[in-house]
């Protein structure tokens, strides 16, 4: 693979990844790297907290917990940008679109994860972030309406 079209940065939720030059659509972009546990092993790995276990089917699981798995620093979005396959066993991650330089990569951790670790209310991805802010807005433009027929009404009652 030629050398990473990516490097590790600071993100909104701790580390993630940025491209560095514009990528094009479906590119890959990374491997998930680790060794491959055993169901009843990824279990274990999973019971003692490991956050990096990657099901590749229904006898392994790759856990990619090492720091040298540079794919492990793909933040979650729910609006993502990369994918991954799975092609015997192993897991590739390749772009959804064509990417610009700075963007960050993210990924899709599946529903269950969005759900049960991060949250649904609490997602800090891009897209849920900007639905945050507009509801807000939303909200405030409902209040000032209020405020300004209320204003009105008094406006009335003293005339
Ligand atoms: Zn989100």
């Amino acid at each position: 693979m030629a050398p990473r079209p990516f490097r590790l940065g600071r993100a909104r939720t701790g580390l993630g990844l940025f491209a560095i030059r514009a990528i094009k659509k479906r590119k890959r972009v990374a491997e998930y790297k680790g060794p491959r546990l055993n169901v009843k092993d990824a279990l274990k790995a999973e019971a003692r907290g490991n956050r990096y276990l990657f099901e590749v089917n229904s006898r392994w699981t790759i856990d990619g917990k090492a720091r040298s798995n540079i794919a492990r620093y793909f933040n979650h979005s729910c609006n993502p940008n990369i994918d991954c396959t799975i092609r015997s066993g192993r897991v590739f991650f390749y772009t959804l679109r064509n990417i610009k330089p700075g963007e960050e990569l993210t990924f899709h951790y599946g529903n269950d994860y969005l759900k049960n670790v991060i949250g649904k209310s609490n997602c800090k991805c891009s897209r849920c972030l900007r639905r945050k802010a507009k509801r807000a807005r939303e909200l405030r433009a409902v209040r000032k309406r209020k405020e300004v027929r209320a204003a009105a009404k008094k406006r009335r009652k003293a005339a």
